[in-house]
């Protein structure tokens, strides 16, 4: 093999160029070229390549979002469109490919694997919803920035003794709430996976501010329900100064965390060894300690199982 691709598709997430990096300089080192491919699929089909040298991902480390950009890209869902792609790549003389992204961009990779393109994928994605692995690149740093904003909100929260409702990104999937809660020691986690009872909550925070609390953080999940109807409902069940705060996009960016780094790193390279041993329709995943690979037909239309230990942990250490 003389020749990898690398790209990144979906949702961006931090982290994603130090993969970017790994993948790079472990496949120099290994003695291939590799080519990166901008924005995604839709750079496969328009043959939007570049070479990469080693120069090439200096100071991107510490660096939120992709330096190779990322796209959604329907045409690549046709047969047609991935047509057009293989044939881009069979004219650059690519013989593997490394997708960096989340779900859907797994299912693209399958596709163009069957069609006889190795491909091995890197889960990268905030939203840590993808099965089989317990993080994805991107998480930790999103959980961060949360708690940031709790650590923020609480300050506010206690000096004028007021609840906050704090929405957070995760429409199908309560891992963000659910990390950032049970780290800031929030309140109440409201979550997609868990049945809504604003009744339960109310009496959580009236229960919790009878005993001397002096204010209450609710972590919402964007997907659980409209943000500003809970927080008004709240304020009508607990008579009490209740306020929303959207954290809305400053979840997606900054400087990865070490914890993301190392994970992408340690990815990054464990892909490329896996394609160089012939390996492919697989995406690299972490448990434990370990980075081991998963071949994508286990993870595709499967929904990551929430910790419940953890949720009923953080109720617990709430009370
Ligand atoms: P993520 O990878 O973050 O889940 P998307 O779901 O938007 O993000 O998927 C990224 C890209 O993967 C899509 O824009 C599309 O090009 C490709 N893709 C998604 N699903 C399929 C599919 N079933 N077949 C082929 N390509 C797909």
């Amino acid at each position: 093999m003389k020749k990898i691709a690398v790209l990144t598709s979906g949702g961006d997430a931090p982290g994603m160029n130090a993969a970017i990096r790994a993948v790079v300089r472990t496949a120099i080192y290994h003695g291939l070229e590799v080519c990166g491919v901008k924005r995604g699929y839709a750079g496969l089909i328009n043959g939007d390549f570049i070479e990469m040298g080693l120069g090439s991902v200096a100071d991107i480390i510490h660096r939120g979002g992709t330096i190779l950009q990322t796209a959604r890209c329907d045409e690549f869902r046709s047969p047609k469109g991935r047509e057009k792609a293989l044939e881009n790549m069979h004219k650059k003389e690519i013989e593997a490919l490394i997708t960096i992204g989340g779900d859907g961009t797994f299912r693209g990779a399958l596709e163009l694997n069957k069609m006889g393109i190795p491909v091995v994928g890197i889960p990268g994605t905030i939203d840590n919803d993808i099965p089989c692995t317990d993080n994805s690149i991107g998480f930790d740093t999103v959980v961060n920035t949360v708690l940031d904003a709790i650590n923020k909100i609480r300050d506010t929260a206690t000096s004028h003794e007021r609840v906050f409702v704090i929405e957070v990104m995760g429409r199908n999937s309560g891992e963000i709430a659910l990390a950032a809660g049970l780290a800031g020691g929030a309140e109440s986690l409201l979550l997609p996976e868990i049945e809504l009872d604003l009744n339960m909550v109310a009496e959580n925070v009236k229960r919790g501010m009878a005993r001397g609390k002096r204010h209450s953080i609710i972590l919402l999940a964007e997907g659980v329900a409209h943000s500003m109807e809970i927080t008004e409902e709240l304020s009508k069940l607990t008579g009490l100064d209740t306020r929303l705060s959207i954290l809305g996009y400053i979840q997606r960016g900054g400087s990865p965390t070490a914890l993301d780094r190392i994970l992408a790193s340690r990815m990054g390279a464990e892909a490329v060894k896996r394609i160089l041993r012939g390996e492919k329709g697989i995406m690299m995943a972490v448990s434990g300690n370990e980075i081991k690979g998963i071949e994508f037909e286990s993870i595709i239309n499967r929904k990551k199982k929430l910790n419940y230990d953890d949720y009923r942990l953080a109720s617990i250490l709430s009370i």
